[in-house]
């Protein structure tokens, strides 16, 4: 949980990236090498969406690079390796935000869609909507000629497994509470994904995408692809993204909730964060978020035992973290 105080904002900003790989209860003792798989798929996020952001590119790009990585990877729950449905499927959500025109894409119960943060950028820039869902989104995603699979690409045994005990338990479970007190073993992959980025122009974006909680209600829409819930950028505030219960984000508006503090209030990134996490939890939720603003200034906060987070800024310094404390390196480029 920390925060960073960086330069002053205008074209050549100080570029910076922060992710989340989703949070909860998870504690330490599983042991270094579990920790380093998670820490190494944060740092190679990190180091993609910092090329884009290194070579000129814009944050959104880099966003899309971040998450990409992170929903490619079956370690987390986004993308493939991502939770199941009470019915046993892969119900998949992401949404994207542009803070200098606050433009905003999302998709939503999509089963086909490769990188579904792809696909809410399309939606954000080739249809005339915010939100698409279902078999409509899918239909729009390949005329965008996004890559689609069979349904069968995000499943795992081990998610089937996880399912299994969810529905022996009568509970839905978010991913990093899925009974377990240690890190995810191998098998239990977890964690909604998420990216803030700040590029050179001072521009902000924010990314999030998820498969969502384990045994939850086919048809179920979490936080995760709501712009002002699960995503929120504008220029004149902060780039938030956030994982946890996601009922609970969406009925605080959590990331505008936390932006318009900062834009009305001048509450600061960190105590704007807080503020947020509070009225979760003060209505049964919990989770974390990361905050970015215009001048590179970044916030990292969670009201659970873990979050798995990173960020890179111009020394190219891939800092990772899973438990409370500062990022430290893990990889750099
Ligand atoms: N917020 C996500 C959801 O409720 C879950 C998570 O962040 O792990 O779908």
């Amino acid at each position: 949980m920390t925060i960073h105080m960086r330069g002053s904002a205008g074209n050549d900003s100080p570029i910076r990236l922060v992710i989340h790989g989703g949070a909860g209860s998870v504690k330490s003792g599983q042991g270094p090498e579990r920790e380093q798989a998670y820490r190494e798929a944060l740092a190679q996020s990190l180091i993609a969406g910092h090329a884009v952001l290194a070579a000129g590119g814009n944050s959104i790009d880099a966003v899309i690079a971040a998450i990409t990585v992170m929903e490619d990877c079956p370690l987390f729950n986004a993308g493939k390796g991502a939770v199941l449905t009470h019915d046993g499927r892969n119900e998949l959500e992401a949404s994207i935000m542009e803070g200098a025109t606050r433009a905003a894409g999302a998709v939503a119960g999509v089963t086909t869609i490769r990188n579904p943060i792809r696909a809410a950028h399309a939606v954000m820039t080739k249809s005339a909507h915010v939100m698409l869902i279902g078999q409509g989104a899918e239909i729009f995603a390949a005329k965008q000629d996004l890559e689609i699979v069979d349904s069968s690409y995000f499943y795992t045994r081990h998610r089937w497994n996880q399912l299994q005990k969810a529905i022996a338990k009568e509970s839905i479970l978010l991913d990093h509470d899925a009974g377990l007190d240690t890190l995810p073993g191998e098998d239990e992959k977890r964690g909604t994904v998420g990216a803030v980025a700040l590029d050179c122009q001072g521009n902000l974006a924010a990314g999030t995408s998820t498969g969502g909680l384990t045994n939850k209600h086919p048809g179920r829409v979490g936080d995760s692809s709501i712009i002002g819930a699960g995503t929120y950028a504008d220029n004149r505030s902060v780039a938030v993204s956030t994982t946890g219960t996601g009922e609970m984000f969406i009925r605080t508006a959590a990331a505008f909730n936390t932006a318009a503090q900062v834009r009305f209030l001048h509450a600061p990134i960190t105590a704007a964060a807080d503020n947020t996490l509070e009225e979760i939890a003060a209505i049964g939720g919990d989770g974390g978020l990361i905050v970015l603003d215009a001048d590179g200034n970044y916030a990292i906060r969670f009201n659970t035992g873990a979050m798995f987070r990173g960020t890179i800024g111009e020394d190219g310094i891939a800092r990772t973290g899973i438990f409370p404390g500062p990022e430290t390196p893990a990889l750099s480029c």
